[in-house]
């Protein structure tokens, strides 16, 4: 469990070589290995992230190739792009809100909401904690969520921080038309009264998006309740997350150091995978279906 204790608690992203795996474990991408151990576990913690909203073909603006104009999302997701430019960061955010209400959840997100309602009449339980802002796991019939790095559909108001479901499209009308992606794309450069605004009329503070930013800690009061499930699980998969962004990128490794089995879905392997005991290559919309699958010892 080396490294263990070099958790950044503010949201990170730390690149790392490619991992060479220095030890091989046994039951790698072992399938029916890994069937008879979720076959036997009672509380599953499923732990997902961006490759999961890819599956519904929601962008996550972090690759080279998933710019928005000049920027990838850690340019523009800190409080220092919000304070300083909060039209353009608006903008970034009102293109992702009108992009997610578009798209449906995927074979993966399906998956992990009938596996939990399954599970539940066997008197076993599923949550899912994701890094993912959209709102396609609740969509899917997820019940327990715990969304560690807030909601695209959510908004909090800077001066009386309240919190408020908000999946007006647009959120406000000066960002109607506003938010195109290309390279070449000039900023709408809204007046920062005309940018979303609180509803309270006492207080008509500037309202940002409800999500965590770059820099920003998480949620201490969901980061115990996150804390509560690591400790818990019996069972822990890591599904579509490179495993570079922190703390999240510690939860699976902080599960395995339990003696715990985590079992990695990615399309590669990431900085974490040799911590874990099955790894599972592939777009995960294959794998995990086939993961999740009632068991032939379920009494269904
Ligand atoms: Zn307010």
């Amino acid at each position: 469990s080396r490294h263990l204790e070099l958790e950044p608690s503010r949201v990170t992203i730390l690149y790392a070589e490619a991992s060479d795996l220095t030890r091989a474990p046994l039951l790698f991408a072992d399938m029916s290995e890994f069937r008879k151990t979720f076959s036997k576990a009672k509380h599953i913690a499923i732990i997902t992230g961006a490759g999961v909203s890819a599956e519904s073909g929601v962008p996550t603006f972090r690759g080279e190739h998933e710019r928005w104009r000049k920027w990838q999302s850690q340019d523009l997701a800190t409080p220092e792009a919000f304070s300083r430019f909060p039209s353009r960061v608006w903008e970034f955010y009102h293109y992702r809100r009108e992009l997610v209400l578009d798209k449906k959840p995927s074979a993966v997100h399906l998956a992990i909401a009938e596996c939990e309602a399954r599970l539940k009449k066997q008197g076993r339980s599923v949550v899912v904690i994701t890094q993912c802002i959209d709102d396609l796991h609740r969509q899917a019939g997820s019940k327990h969520v715990l969304q560690i790095h807030g909601s695209l559909m959510e908004t909090r108001c800077l001066s009386c921080r309240q919190v408020t479901v908000n999946k007006r499209s647009p959120v406000c009308a000066a960002l109607k038309g506003t938010g195109a992606p290309g390279s070449d794309v000039p900023d709408a450069q809204i007046p920062v009264d005309k940018l979303p605004r609180c509803d309270d009329r006492d207080c008509h503070g500037l309202l940002r998006p409800n999500v965590v930013f770059f820099g920003e800690t998480l949620d201490s009061h969901l980061l115990t309740m996150v804390e509560k499930e690591i400790e818990a699980c019996d069972l822990c998969l890591v599904v579509g997350t490179s495993s570079i962004v922190y703390p999240a990128a510690m939860f699976g490794p902080r599960v395995a150091a339990r003696g715990v089995p985590v079992a990695e879905f990615n399309t590669n392997t990431t900085p974490k995978t040799e911590y874990f005991m099955y790894h599972f290559q592939g777009p995960c919309g294959t794998t995990l279906p086939q993961a999740l699958a009632p068991h032939e010892s379920e009494d269904i």
